[in-house]
């Protein structure tokens, strides 16, 4: 496939390298600057970031969300995905955050406010992070997904084998120091996948960024990330 996208966009480029936005479709001259000054990070079309354009790339060619009937639940919406589900006929889509203006309904991932086996489909991309209780929150994303559907769900990971959780790490410059950010409550370690199979999901850790060569990564602008396959036993 990536072949076939590097020569498409190879042929319509007679001058500088183009980039491509997998999220909304378009050869783009660069992407901007992101934040904190990141270079080649947004699309100055549809506004998507690195991780964004991977997590779109790997739902097309990794999951069935794009091509079968499939009712969604997306966490923490992105503006720029939020947009481009809303478009597609097969999905019956719903976003939700504690406090984000562009979310559909405003909810607490640690007790939600749906049916049993609601959803085919959660995307739980960098939040669970910043819950005070993740377990009670994966027993939730557990207990909405129909049995068999599944969560994507990716956090920030630190080169350990263990979650680093401190309750005496609570003002946000020592949040900053410890975990990366000051509103994030724990910095989870290798043994992250471990509570998701605790709380009742088969877990395939993915990495999509590194199946594809350094110069596709940099045609779409793409990040490397590790994003966990939780499908509900
Ligand atoms: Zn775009």
């Amino acid at each position: 496939m990536e072949k076939r996208v590097v020569s498409q966009i190879a042929s319509v480029s007679a001058g500088p390298p183009l980039h491509y936005c997998p999220v909304c479709a378009s050869t783009v001259p660069a992407f901007r600057p992101g934040p904190r000054g990141r270079p080649n990070a947004c699309c100055p079309i549809c506004g998507s970031l690195e991780r964004h354009r991977l997590l779109w790339l790997y739902l097309q060619l990794s999951t069935p969300v794009f091509r079968v009937p499939t009712r969604l639940l997306h966490f923490a919406p992105e503006r720029s995905l939020r947009d481009r589900f809303k478009m597609r006929a097969n999905i019956d889509y719903v976003s939700g955050d504690l406090d984000s203006p562009i979310a559909d309904v405003k909810l607490d991932i640690q007790e939600l406010a749906f049916e049993d086996s609601s959803f085919d489909f959660i995307l739980c991309s960098h939040v669970l992070e910043h819950i005070p209780d993740d377990r009670r929150a994966m027993a939730e994303l557990r207990r909405v997904l129909r049995p068999g559907g599944v969560a994507l769900v990716a956090v920030p990971l630190r080169d350990a084998d263990t979650t680093l959780e401190d309750p005496s790490i609570v003002t946000p410059e020592d949040r900053e120091r410890h975990y990366g950010q000051a509103d994030h409550v724990r910095y989870y370690g290798r043994d992250f996948p471990s509570r998701l199979e605790a709380a009742g999901f088969s877990v395939r850790a993915d990495d999509p960024g590194g199946q594809l060569d350094e110069p596709f990564r940099a045609l779409l602008g793409l990040n490397r990330e590790i994003f966990f396959y939780c499908q509900r036993r």
